[in-house]
C-alpha cells in the first residue's frame, strides 16, 4: 500500500465512497481558523489536518523532503497549498491533508481536478461532492 492509499484509509472507512475535496491556499487559512474558533467542527477538522501537513513538511529531513501529491516535486516550507480529502459529515473524524506545491496550486479549478485524479488512482470508486456551507464554499 503506498503512502497515499494508506493516508486515505481513514477517510475511506468513514466516508463510504463520498468525500469532499477542498484546496486551501495560505490566504484561506485565517477564515477557516476563525470558523474553527467559533465552534465549527468541520473547520476544526480542516485546521487539524492543515497543522499535520505543515508539521510533516517542516520536519521532513532535507534529504527526504515531502513531495507534492500531484507532481512529486519537493515541497518547500513557504507557500504550498493543502488539498483535503474529507468525509461529508458535519463532524468528520478523518481528514487527510495532502501537500500541493505552489506551481500545481496556482489555478484552483485545475488543482481540484488534479487532486481528484491522484486520489482516484488509489481509490477508483471515490465520488467527490461539493458542499456549499461556509467552510466548503471558500475552497
Ligand atoms: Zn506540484
Amino acid at each position: 500500500m503506498n503512502a497515499l492509499a494508506e493516508g486515505l484509509s481513514g477517510p475511506r472507512s468513514e466516508a463510504g465512497d463520498v468525500v469532499e475535496l477542498i484546496v486551501l491556499r495560505p490566504a484561506d487559512a485565517s477564515a477557516v481558523l476563525a470558523d474553527a474558533m467559533a465552534g465549527d467542527a468541520r473547520a476544526y477538522g480542516i485546521i487539524t489536518a492543515l497543522r499535520d501537513v505543515i508539521a510533516l513538511v517542516e520536519r521532513a529531513p532535507s534529504h527526504e523532503p515531502k513531495v507534492c501529491v500531484i507532481c512529486s516535486q519537493p515541497l518547500r516550507c513557504k507557500g504550498f497549498a493543502v488539498g483535503l480529502v474529507m468525509p461529508t459529515s458535519e463532524n468528520p473524524g478523518h481528514v487527510l491533508g495532502l501537500g500541493v506545491c505552489r506551481r500545481c496550486a496556482r489555478s484552483r479549478g485545475d488543482v481540484t481536478a488534479k487532486l481528484m485524479k491522484a486520489v482516484r488512482d488509489v481509490w477508483p470508486d471515490v465520488r467527490p461532492v461539493t458542499i456549499t456551507h461556509s467552510t466548503g464554499g471558500r475552497a
